[in-house]
């Protein structure tokens, strides 16, 4: 399901995109494996105003997968800030342009859990929001939970959109349907909608946007 931004000017780059940078604070004590060390990574593309690089999606290690060579791919310590908390009555919604299936790994989600975090279940509260509604009074009858938890992506917001300048990734267990299925007219994978947590929690947060 190739349906974002990495069709334009694919080459055949397979590893010349990834680069090495200093690892943040909180990075540089994360307790990986060696399978976390290598596959943990995080894509990015220029910005729009062309001043540094905006959070695009989490690495897919696929080797079919190509990436443009404006694209860099970064380790997770680099990029990591620290856990989060969020309260129950939080909002959140997916990240437009990060792919549906993006980790074939179960390194992400694994990651989560060696926070303590529970991936057992969605972390949402089963429904899927109307975005144009923000009293979260509306929702979309027609879809539910469904399919593996996996390492979703999201930022604090009412609509999918792309990450802002200035702004930081999070990373919740959620489904696949909540991760991946699109309510309005748009066929954009976790468009549509936005979602509220069950309960109170935590996930881990990525830095959103990075100058070089
Ligand atoms: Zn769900």
């Amino acid at each position: 399901m190739e349906t974002h931004d990495r069709k334009h000017g694919k080459k055949e780059t397979a590893m010349n995109n990834h680069i090495f940078l200093p690892a943040t604070e909180e990075g540089a004590k994360l307790n990986l494996t060696y399978e976390q060390e290598h596959t943990c990574k995080v894509v990015y593309k220029p910005a729009e105003d062309g001043k540094g690089y905006v959070f695009s999606e989490l690495w897919d290690i696929r080797p079919e997968i190509k990436y443009s060579d404006s694209y860099i791919i970064v380790p997770v310590r680099s990029v990591y800030v620290d856990k989060f908390t969020y309260s129950a009555d939080d909002i959140f919604a997916n990240i437009i342009h990060s792919s549906a299936d993006h980790c074939p790994s179960n390194s992400w989600k694994q990651l989560l859990i060696s926070h303590g975090i529970d991936c057992s279940q969605c972390a949402t509260d089963g429904y899927f929001y109307d975005s144009k509604d923000h009293s979260g009074k509306t929702y979309f009858t027609d879809y539910q939970c469904g399919g593996e938890i996996k390492g979703g992506h999201i930022i604090n917001s009412f609509s999918a959109a792309p990450v802002p300048s200035g702004s930081y990734v999070y990373m919740l267990p959620i489904c696949h349907n909540h991760n991946s299925c699109c309510t309005d007219d748009t066929g954009r994978n976790g468009s549509g909608f936005f979602m509220m947590p069950r309960s109170e929690g935590q996930g881990i947060r990525l830095r959103g946007y990075m100058v070089l």
